[in-house]
């Protein structure tokens, strides 16, 4: 991402929002730069502005910024600075909200990631009643709380509603969030500077401290050492906090055992992978946020279905897809539909293939109705071989990638038209007779496991 795509996204943002909008809020904003792991910097006139533009239009800016380049992931605000005979910035982003006290060396919290629009399902549900319970500020009661899950579950997403949340019920409190990379830097600055005391003394000092994905320390033995007594004086206080990690403690290599046992002392909880139904709840969020930003674009239903169905892994990777395909609906003029979902999306699906088969499919399907998968694909149209046929059928579309007559070949070299009649007779079963809604469902589920 480069200043001058900025520049030449500018007409299709004040489309989208209107010249009023775009006036108050977009023009007085400047490119700064992309940084690590896709955050664009933007820089805004004041932080109350940087959070502003964030929380209303960030998810329309990310959008838009995606189809440019694919690599963005956030964005974070610094407040312009007019003063020339400033020294240069530090190469991390600086904390332009109000959450952080300036003085403090934490990362931006994203104005996005809030309880609010934390989508709470079975995977994620006692990460989330714990982050909860650590954020009502109450006496510590678990020390440290140790969320970990892989990539793009929510743990940055749950680290930050908690600050935002404490921030909020007690404005008083010193609330530090910095990933354990920028930890390690700043370790590492201060030994460099000199300037160790003030580095003991600003961490022992803040109230609550968090350090995302700690798992970067392990191998790092000086910055190890520091975190060590940091975390030490920070408890022996009765301070709150939170580590996130990527694995459990005792998964995380070359990690001091003395740091392990720490960090397994108080509460350990994870989040695992999501389940369809957390992922379509996210998805209808979205869109229900994307809504006032895009008034006037229809999205087909069954696209959601199709994403939450497809998308499996990474959250992240999914809120992108969606975001890409509002982006371009709004640029083309089109509304999201299959056609949409299958011209603007190709690379993500190929690259979250299932690897799920048709022969899987027919061979579950069989053992389920209890007949022989010769039976299946042979030409008998006795209802008690048809109906399970067409569910197959149905369950081929929809969890693979094959089209219509692809399938039909594989069910005895059957025509494409008889898939189709096929798949829609099951489409309309499903909301008549809740017990074939329960078995496609049921299968579905076996199949995705
Ligand atoms: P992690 O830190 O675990 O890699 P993040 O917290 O950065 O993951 O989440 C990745 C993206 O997915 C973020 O945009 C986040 O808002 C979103 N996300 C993850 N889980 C949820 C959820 N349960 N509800 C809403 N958004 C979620
Ligand atoms: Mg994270």
């Amino acid at each position: 991402m480069t200043k001058d795509q900025w520049g030449a996204l500018q007409d299709s943002i004040c489309k989208t929002i209107g010249e009023n909008n775009y006036k108050t809020w977009i023009q007085p904003l400047s490119f700064d730069g992309m940084r690590d792991e896709g955050v664009v910097v933007l820089q805004a006139p004041t932080s109350f502005f940087g959070t502003y533009v964030s929380q209303n239009f960030g998810d329309l800016l990310l959008s838009q910024l995606s189809t440019v380049d694919t690599g963005v992931r956030r964005l974070a605000f610094e407040v312009a600075n007019t003063r020339p005979s400033e020294p240069p910035r530090p190469a991390r982003v600086e904390p332009p909200q109000a959450a952080q006290k300036d003085d403090l060396p934490g990362a931006p919290l994203d104005a996005r990631f809030t309880f609010d629009s934390f989508v709470v399902g079975k995977p994620n549900e006692l990460a989330h009643a714990a982050a909860r319970r650590v954020a009502e500020g109450g006496p510590v009661t678990f020390n440290p709380l140790f969320l970990y899950g892989g990539v793009g579950l929510g743990k940055t997403h749950l680290m930050h509603a908690i600050a935002w949340e404490l921030q909020a019920r007690n404005p008083q409190l010193t609330v530090l969030y910095l990933s354990a990379e920028q930890f390690m830097y700043r370790f590492v600055q201060a030994l460099r500077e000199r300037r160790m005391m003030d580095f003991k003394e600003m961490f022992r000092s803040v109230d609550v401290l968090m350090v995302d994905d700690v798992q970067f320390i392990a191998g790092k033995d000086s910055t190890q050492e520091e975190f060590f007594h940091t975390f030490n004086a920070l408890v022996d206080q009765n301070k709150q906090i939170v580590i996130s990690a990527d694995r459990a403690p005792d998964e995380i290599k070359d990690l001091e055992n003395r740091i392990r046992s720490r960090l397994q002392s108080g509460l350990v909880v994870d989040l695992h992978p999501t389940d369809y139904e957390l992922r379509l709840g996210i998805l209808q969020t979205k869109v229900d946020s994307y809504r006032s930003l895009y008034p006037g674009l229809t999205i087909d239903e069954g696209v959601l279905e199709f994403l939450a169905l497809r998308i499996s892994t990474n959250v992240r990777v999914l809120e992108g897809a969606l975001t890409r395909l509002f982006a371009f609906a709004s640029l083309v003029g089109r509304p999201i539909d299959m056609d949409l979902v299958n011209d603007s999306l190709s690379d993500v699906l190929r690259a979250s293939e299932r690897k799920i088969s048709i022969e899987e499919i027919q061979r579950k399907v069989a053992e389920h109705y209890n007949i022989r998968l010769s039976d299946m694909i042979g030409p008998k149209r006795v209802r008690n071989f048809a109906r399970p046929r067409q569910v197959a059928m149905y369950l081929c579309k929809q969890l693979t990638r094959r089209s219509l007559p692809e399938i039909g070949r594989r069910f005895g070299g059957r025509d494409h038209t008889t898939v189709m009649h096929g798949v829609r007779r099951i489409e309309e079963l499903r909301q008549s007779d809740s017990q074939i809604d329960e078995d496609v469902e049921m299968l579905r589920r076996a199949l995705e496991a």
